[in-house]
């Protein structure tokens, strides 16, 4: 029997210093069949980013310019700066049966939800233990200064008031575990998906017979 592959839009949301980003590569270590979409985001490089890699970096101008000939399927505004999803990626992911991961923010996955099938999205929303620990990663992670830490210290705040929004709501109290977890659902989603495939395929049969 063959099984049907289908290729699933991933949404990981997350306030930043809730280990997203480190979550995201280690998903895309373990499953060989997800694309990250790689957003343009207006905002200054950081040391340790690399481009094409992290993000494209872009002129708030070029943004623009891309912004309105459709390039995008979503933007957001973070920080005062831009931040969007180019088509592509997705294009790209499709074309070789793998899933496409956006580690975007609740704006974004909103705007996903609402120009994508329902079937074709599993949205996660990962939660820090606690705000206490939130702060901690924000402060250890040393690379925003004390004005930007406390300004995504409460973006975070009002970033985790939209987790009901969520399909799937993880804490992310243990890393391994809850790249472990997203893989699960990510397989039990496609095996609910070919299931249904199968007995469609057996319906069709039995009506048709
Ligand atoms: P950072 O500047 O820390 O890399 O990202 C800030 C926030 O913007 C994070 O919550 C991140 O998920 C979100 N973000 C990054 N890229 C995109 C994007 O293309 N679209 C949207 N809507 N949010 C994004």
């Amino acid at each position: 029997m063959s099984i049907e592959k289908k290729n699933r839009l991933i949404i990981i949301s997350s306030p930043s210093g809730a280990g997203k980003t480190t979550l995201c590569k280690l998903l895309i270590k373990k499953m060989k069949n997800i694309n990250l979409s790689i957003s343009y985001t207006s905002r200054n490089k950081r040391l340790n980013e690399v481009e094409g890699k992290d993000y494209f970096f872009v002129s708030e101008k070029k943004f623009n310019q891309l912004k309105n000939k459709n390039y995008f399927v979503e933007t957001a505004k973070n920080f005062n700066n831009f931040y969007g999803s180019p088509f592509n990626n997705i294009k790209k992911a499709e074309k070789i049966n793998h899933h496409i991961l956006f580690d975007i923010d609740w704006k974004g996955a909103r705007k996903i939800r609402k120009n994508f099938d329902k079937e074709k999205i599993i949205d996660f929303f990962i939660l820090p233990p606690s705000k206490t620990e939130l702060k901690r990663r924000l402060i250890k992670r040393g690379r925003d200064n004390n004005n930007e830490i406390n300004l995504r210290l409460s973006y975070a705040i009002e970033e985790m008031k939209h987790f009901n929004e969520y399909k799937y709501v993880l804490i992310n109290e243990n890393i391994k575990k809850t790249v472990n977890e997203i893989k699960k659902i990510i397989e039990y989603n496609q095996l609910i998906f070919n299931q249904k495939k199968i007995l469609n395929k057996s319906l069709k049969k039995i009506i048709n017979t």
